[in-house]
């Protein structure tokens, strides 16, 4: 069965030489006679699949020698809950900025452990935007400050960050995270759920500065970032073959990519045509602040319900799938991370143009 073009915002696709090396490995690890399924994650073999997944990532990131390096589990949304239980610790304050679906759930989640500052908020218009954040609105001895980088549903990112001094900035880089470099000594914490542009689901990586480690000594072992730092993030099982999967994407990016550099480039010319076409289409439309347009989320409509089903449904038969759009923007969403060729770019707008020309 030949392969489709997976438009899925997570999980989503892997780079085809990344599968393919995954499947080559699957009996005999490197001569070890077994499946990195199977492997003890105490035995040597796997410390060394391990050790080298993490120093890819802090080279390819350029992670600087003060932040510590999690893989944890319990996926992104865990973090809505370990992030004020580990640091609301001071003035049992943080400031909030809510611009999706995820930030929202993120902000819910920190009010069961302290006073929570919504600092910026853009329901008011479906996530279409990135607020203007007044510093005056800031607390000024909040624990931390949140928010939610690219937002998966709404097809937004932040291309400016707050300016929070001090005060810690703490960002969820789920669906954004490996797609251009990022500038980690900017944040306190930058965590991210695997399954959009790193690995299968399974593993979820928390870039932390080490003086935010240790501040709730009240917590349960495995809430508390202290266990899994003093631990190599195997006080119990890791999520042996994610992290496994997320070196094999991190080789990828390294050797067959040429880094993260390179890996904006392509993604600006992957989103660029897409949003091109539909800044000229009279069909399709981005619903999104153009300033705010995020390169691995694109949501699009035709203002018209059945239309939308329509397309999303021819769109599948031609083997384009998972195109329709969250429920509550409705239309469609091509979520176009890092394994998205650009040939599927191409292919995908060439069918919308097709459509246009046949129901425009
Ligand atoms: C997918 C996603 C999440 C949720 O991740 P889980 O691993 O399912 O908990 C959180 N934040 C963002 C930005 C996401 O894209």
């Amino acid at each position: 069965m030949a392969r489709v073009y997976n438009f899925s915002a997570g999980p989503s696709m892997l780079p085809e030489s990344v599968l393919a090396k995954a499947a080559a490995e699957m009996m005999d690890y490197q001569g070890s006679g077994q499946s990195v399924m199977e492997m003890s994650h105490r035995s040597k073999v796997y410390q060394g699949i391990f050790d080298e997944t993490e120093a890819l990532l802090r080279e390819v990131m350029e992670i600087p020698d003060n932040y510590k390096v999690l893989f944890l589990q319990g996926g992104a949304s865990t973090q809505f809950e370990m992030i004020p239980m580990n640091l609301m610790t001071g003035s049992g304050k943080a400031d909030y900025v809510v611009t999706g679906q995820f930030s929202k759930k993120a902000y819910k989640e920190a009010k069961r452990f302290g006073e929570v500052n919504l600092v910026a908020s853009s329901e008011d218009k479906t996530f279409s935007y990135i607020p203007k954040l007044d510093p005056a609105t800031f607390t000024p001895d909040a624990d931390y400050f949140y928010i939610c980088m690219n937002n998966t549903i709404f097809g937004t990112v932040y291309h400016d960050l707050p300016e929070t001094g001090d005060v810690p900035l703490v960002a969820d880089a789920s669906s954004c995270i490996l797609s251009r470099p990022i500038d980690v000594s900017k944040f306190g914490i930058l965590y991210a759920g695997a399954q959009k542009n790193m690995a299968p689901a399974g593993v979820t990586v928390v870039i932390i500065r080490e003086d935010l480690i240790g501040k709730n000594d009240n917590l349960a072992t495995m809430q508390n970032y202290v266990t899994h730092a003093e631990n190599g993030s195997m006080y119990n099982t890791p999520p042996c073959y994610s992290i496994y999967m997320m070196k094999l994407v991190l080789e990828w990016i390294k050797n067959e990519v040429g880094g993260l550099d390179k890996m904006l480039e392509r993604n600006e010319k992957k989103a660029g045509i897409l949003y091109d076409y539909l800044d000229n289409s009279k069909l399709f439309k981005n619903p999104v602040a153009k300033e705010d347009r995020s390169l691995m989320n694109v949501p699009f409509v035709t203002g018209d319900a059945d239309l939308d089903a329509k397309f999303v449904k021819e769109a599948a038969a031609a083997g384009f799938v998972n195109i329709k759009g969250h429920r509550s923007v409705g239309g469609m969403r091509a979520s176009i991370y890092n394994a998205m060729p650009i040939e599927g770019v191409e292919k995908l707008v060439a069918f919308m143009k097709k459509f246009e020309e046949e129901n425009g």
